[in-house]
């Protein structure tokens, strides 16, 4: 059936400014890392896409890699746009990445001027897209001059390829010096992409900083650690959860008595508010404004509504902040 998207998309989303840019994202945005590749099931990334525009999720989240296969991601984005969301092109911010792992030979990762052009035109065209809305460096390259790598986004905003840039997974140290570099060129930074969650702080150690001074958004990735900050694990491991599934990056053994402690502890917490352990941890990320989206992923639609659900709850109170602080420590 065609698709015509909900006309009340816009009423309950925030939009955040990323740093001190002209773009505003929304607070929870959907990354299509897991569960929208080549082995899921195209009709349920269909549902979850539109569910999550018809919600306000006017942001998706991309690479070059995502899969598996690699750039089947890409490739199954390009149909849900072809077939449902291609109209509302100007109402969506899409984004992708090169860095990681490719393509054999030594053009098919890391930073050269090389990689990122061409992977950015092989994404460009298995989404079917004429430019991305952000483009990103997914990780720091310690073997190319950060020159180069900043000049060729740069090129490809002048291009038209995308309308702006990002980084992922540069440290504080790392960022300051490629804005200085990207504002010299005059494509300043838009947002960095971190892992940030409550079992992993280490932007709070020095990385915010930078981000605030040099004006640049930040968007959370994995802020649910991969499902162990929700209720997903609390009674064993489900056989469709992402633990049980081929994702190296979340295998049974993450999931350890000391981490589910925690999150038990986490889940009453959640619950005095009235709500699900997932959406006190997309809270707490959200906390205080500095964070301009929580992006997170998901396998069924229901994540995606209890992700936005999230935005309805009070802001966390200092004793509540407090607490979790000890929880986790
Ligand atoms: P999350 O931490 O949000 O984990 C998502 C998983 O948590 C879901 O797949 C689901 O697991 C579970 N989940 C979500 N909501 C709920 C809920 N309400 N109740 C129970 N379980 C829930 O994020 P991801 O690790 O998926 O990463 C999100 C995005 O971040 C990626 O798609 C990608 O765009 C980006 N990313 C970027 C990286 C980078 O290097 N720049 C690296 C990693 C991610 P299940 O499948 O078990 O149902």
């Amino acid at each position: 059936m065609t698709y015509l998207a909900d006309q009340t998309r816009y009423d309950k989303m925030t939009y955040n400014r990323s740093g001190r840019s002209g773009l505003r994202l929304p607070a929870v945005s959907l990354g299509l890392w897991h569960n929208f590749g080549g082995i899921n099931v195209l009709e349920n990334q269909r549902t979850m896409a539109r569910r999550a525009f018809d919600l306000g999720i006017t942001h998706f989240d991309l690479a070059n890699n995502y899969g598996p296969p690699p750039g089947s991601a890409e490739e199954n984005f390009g149909t849900l746009l072809k077939q449902d969301l291609a109209p509302y092109r100007d109402e969506l911010i899409i984004s992708t990445k090169a860095g990681y792992y490719m393509w054999p030979g030594p053009y098919g990762e890391w930073g050269s001027k090389k990689n990122l052009v061409a992977s950015l035109n092989q994404s460009l065209k298995r989404m079917g897209l004429d430019y991305v809305d952000i483009y990103y460096h997914h990780r720091p390259d310690p073997n190319t001059p950060l020159e180069e790598t900043m000049s060729a986004l740069d090129l490809i905003v002048r291009q038209g390829k995308a309308l702006y840039v990002g980084l992922s997974n540069y440290s504080a140290e790392q960022t300051r010096e490629a804005s200085r570099i990207l504002k010299s060129l005059g494509t300043p930074c838009l947002i960095h992409q971190p892992n940030y969650s409550m079992l992993s702080r280490w932007i709070e150690d020095g990385l915010q900083d930078v981000l605030d001074e040099e004006g640049i958004g930040t968007i959370a990735f994995s802020p649910l650690a991969g499902g162990m900050l929700t209720d997903r694990y609390l009674d064993g491991i489900a056989p469709d959860s992402r633990a049980a599934g081929p994702s190296v990056f979340m295998r049974p053994e993450h999931v350890t008595e000391e981490r589910l402690a925690k999150v038990r502890k986490l889940d009453e917490l959640a619950k005095s508010r009235g709500q699900k352990m997932s959406q006190l941890a997309l809270a707490w990320v959200l906390r205080g404004g500095r964070v301009t989206s929580a992006l997170i992923g998901a396998s069924k639609v229901s994540q995606i509504e209890d992700a936005v659900g999230a935005l309805e709850a009070p802001e966390l109170t200092r004793e509540e902040l407090a607490l979790i602080d000890a929880i986790l420590a």
